[in-house]
């Protein structure tokens, strides 16, 4: 089959490499529809994260074609989206729907660890019935693009907005408008938020984010929140970037008694934690990847009734064979280009 492949630093081939086997009797094997790229997969594109060769894409939307003797839920056949992140479907964190607790590790799709890479034609997924949320067969019920979002991305923003302790009516700063923080934006204001105040250097995504009912701020980040919110800070900082300036921005923005809610991927260096700063003024910080299996009982709902706004955040649509020019793309990070879907086609 057809895979994405880094080899280095914005070095991407669609290789060709052995179809994945059943992953166990619990496992399925499913042929993607829609994969997309996500702000992590530039990790490894950008050189954060220099572990190569790796087949990346954990975000994934497709068709059951092989199950083991013990699934028991899913079946051939099936239109279903894949959580990004991978648990033994067993343990209390498992079962809370929160596989990045689990017991034997929380794993992410495409991210060297052992699980195949889902910018491919198929994807062999483990312990299937867990992994797989089966879609209507409509899309018109449930498209292809709101359930990629809801394989990471909205769940990442949902599960951000959910951790940061909103307060009904309260003021949100969201750093970081891509595709994570324009779902955060979404999703605070889904969640009570009276104002979310939205960061992004890049012009253009601050108005997809005024367009969602945010508010654009301009100028250097903690001066400007302070003023919006008469010296104080705001209620809570969710952070879709994670480098030490979006991390050092969210300290000094938040109030105190606050609460930093981290779902940015930081890369392997230590960040130099204002401790001091966060016990003398009682600052929250949490931090994780989504919980995808838990948000999806609160997201499945609220997008297939539109209470939740899945659309206007993909911009691209590439083959699966011109993954070199998407990456490409996605990694110039400009207004225009917000989120893109690849497609194996025939
Ligand atoms: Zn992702
Ligand atoms: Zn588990």
């Amino acid at each position: 089959m057809r895979s994405v492949i880094v080899h280095g630093t914005g070095q991407v081939s669609v290789d060709t490499v052995p179809d994945p086997t059943l992953p166990g009797p619990d496992g399925a094997v499913v042929a993607v529809t829609a994969t997309a790229i996500c702000g992590s997969d530039l990790h490894f594109y950008d050189g954060d994260l220099p572990f190569y060769p790796v087949a990346l894409g954990h975000e994934v939307v497709g068709r059951v074609v092989e199950v083991g003797p013990d699934v028991r839920r899913v079946r051939v056949g099936d239109r279903v989206m894949v959580a990004s992140v991978a648990g033994c479907g067993e343990c209390r964190g498992c079962l809370a729907g929160d596989p990045v607790t689990c017991v034997k590790g929380g794993q992410v799709f495409g991210s060297g660890t052992g699980l195949g890479g889902g910018q491919s034609e198929l994807l062999g997924v483990p312990a299937a019935d867990f992994q797989l949320h089966v879609l209507p067969e409509d899309p018109a019920e449930l498209s292809d693009e709101a359930a990629l979002l809801l394989t990471d991305n909205l769940g990442t923003g949902w599960a951000g907005a959910q951790r940061a302790d909103i307060p009904p009516g309260g003021t949100v700063v969201v750093l970081g408008l891509g595709a994570v923080g324009l779902c955060a934006v979404r999703s605070a204001l889904a969640l009570g938020a009276g104002r979310v105040l939205a960061v992004d250097p890049v012009g253009g995504r601050v108005e997809r984010a005024v367009a969602s009912g945010a508010t654009a701020v301009e100028g250097p980040t903690v001066e400007a929140v302070l003023e919006a919110t008469g010296g104080l800070g705001a209620d809570a900082v969710i952070d879709a970037v994670a480098t030490d300036g979006s991390m050092t921005d969210a300290f000094g923005a938040v109030r105190a008694g606050g609460t930093i809610s981290v779902v940015g991927i930081h890369d392997l260096e230590p960040f130099p934690l204002p401790l001091l700063m966060g016990v003398y003024r009682s600052v929250t910080l949490r931090m994780t990847t989504a919980p995808v299996h838990r948000t999806w009982r609160d997201l499945v709902p609220l997008v297939r009734h539109g209470r939740l706004d899945a659309t206007g955040i993909f911009t691209h649509t590439f083959d699966l064979d011109d993954a070199a020019d998407a990456y490409a793309a996605v990694a110039a990070r400009s207004a225009e280009v917000l989120k893109v879907r690849l497609t194996p086609g025939a």
